[in-house]
């Protein structure tokens, strides 16, 4: 394994690095990475601009009426997590039931209760959807329920789960829902007038801009209420929108680069034809990506009918050549990037089918695990038992 193997050009701009086939940081176009080739003053009045623009921008992607505002947060996207629930799930008058099918929904969870949140959850284990049924059972069950959180796409297997059948069972309740659409907004369709009122995203996943902030959608009238409930300062949603709000400023230090990148990177999303354009390119490139490794024999650990377009999990083989590292860092020589596994009990890994990568990506990673396995001498796919 020691001659240099053919080389996959990496992404335009950076063609000697790999290609990101991940969750995020992804692969952007060239066009994003150019917009940071200038410097912006946080007070700009252009800056300001272009943060509005985001700020309106994000709130029509998502289909929201005028009762919504968006607030932006410096840092990623568990930011935006904590300062939602830090908002929203006030000590003395909220319970909140979280869905967990994953290290996401999980996460979501050790932040209420490191913050002495009341809250309980469903847990679902890694690799199973939660059914509108099953929530509205725990909220009958339940009546101090007054909050869900719920992750859209549970990025540790890939999984899409039922966000509008889950909406409507909530809000028929008079609950209080809110989403962790992460790793799906601007891929998959989410209607926010299923009775969505609260959703957290960020700015490098499907809208394919660089890593440096994250965003919360929410209802004005839980905003204002939000004033002084929040356990943080750098985290308060309030005061952050307050800032926004009264001159366009952010109260601390922005990334300037992150936020002109991500306006280029919504041009880009809708020059493409927005949410519909882009969700079909990763549904493509999670058709051609799978059924290539199927062929190979690998076996995914989702059926077709749940595993959504952001990201694929396949089962470790059960050929004793086979290992991750070694696999990993050959394709990494070849010009991809993978992931690694996150599942508690099956060992996996993990392919992404988002950031600025098209059938030619897939045709190219495919080819290059076939070499990989090869020259591994691995030939049993067949998976190890978990
Ligand atoms: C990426 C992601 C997050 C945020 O993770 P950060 O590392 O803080 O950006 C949260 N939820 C889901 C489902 C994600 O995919």
């Amino acid at each position: 394994m020691d001659k240099q193997p053919h080389r996959f050009a990496g992404p335009p701009g950076q063609e000697d690095m790999p290609y990101l086939l991940t969750p995020g940081p992804l692969t952007t176009s060239r066009g994003v990475k150019a917009a940071m080739l200038a410097d912006w003053g946080s007070r700009d009045v252009e800056f300001r601009r272009v943060v509005s623009e985001i700020r309106k921008g994000l709130l029509g992607l998502a289909g929201c009426n005028d009762s919504y505002e968006c607030v932006i947060m410096q840092g990623s996207g568990t930011f935006a997590i904590e300062a939602a629930l830090g908002a929203f799930c006030p000590k003395a008058v909220t319970k909140t039931l979280v869905v967990v099918n994953g290290a996401y929904g999980d996460r979501a969870a050790a932040i209420l209760s490191h913050l002495g949140r009341p809250m309980v959850k469903i847990d679902k284990g890694d690799s199973a959807a939660p059914s509108a049924d099953e929530v509205a059972a725990a909220l009958d069950a339940d009546p101090a329920i007054s909050h869900v959180w719920i992750v859209h796409c549970e990025t540790t297997s890939g999984i899409v789960n039922p966000i509008e059948e889950i909406a409507r069972a909530v809000k028929a309740r008079g609950k209080t829902c809110m989403v962790d659409a992460m790793s799906s907004f601007g891929a998959i369709a989410l209607d926010m007038g299923a009775g969505i009122d609260v959703m957290v995203s960020s700015s490098n996943k499907c809208i394919e801009g660089v890593p440096g902030f994250s965003y919360a959608l929410a209802k004005r009238d839980m905003l204002q209420a939000s004033r002084g409930m929040s356990h943080s300062v750098v985290l308060d949603l309030h005061e952050q929108w307050r800032g926004l709000e009264t001159n366009g400023q952010f109260r601390f230090t922005p990334p300037t680069h992150a936020l002109v990148a991500f306006h280029q990177a919504m041009k880009e999303h809708a020059a493409e034809g927005g949410v519909p354009a882009r969700g079909a390119r990763y549904r493509r490139n999670a058709q051609i990506l799978i059924k290539g490794m199927r062929d190979m024999g690998f076996s995914t650990l989702l059926p077709d009918n749940q595993a959504g377009p952001i990201i694929q999990t396949f089962l470790t083989p059960r050929d004793r050549n086979f290992h991750f590292e070694t696999f990993y860092e050959e394709l990494r020589r070849r010009g991809f990037a993978i992931y690694p596994g996150k599942l508690t009990k099956r060992p996996s890994f993990r392919i992404g089918t988002i950031g600025k990568v098209d059938e030619a990506v897939m045709n190219g990673v495919l080819k290059a695990i076939k070499e990989v396995l090869t020259n591994m001498m691995v030939t049993d796919l067949a998976p190890l038992e978990g």
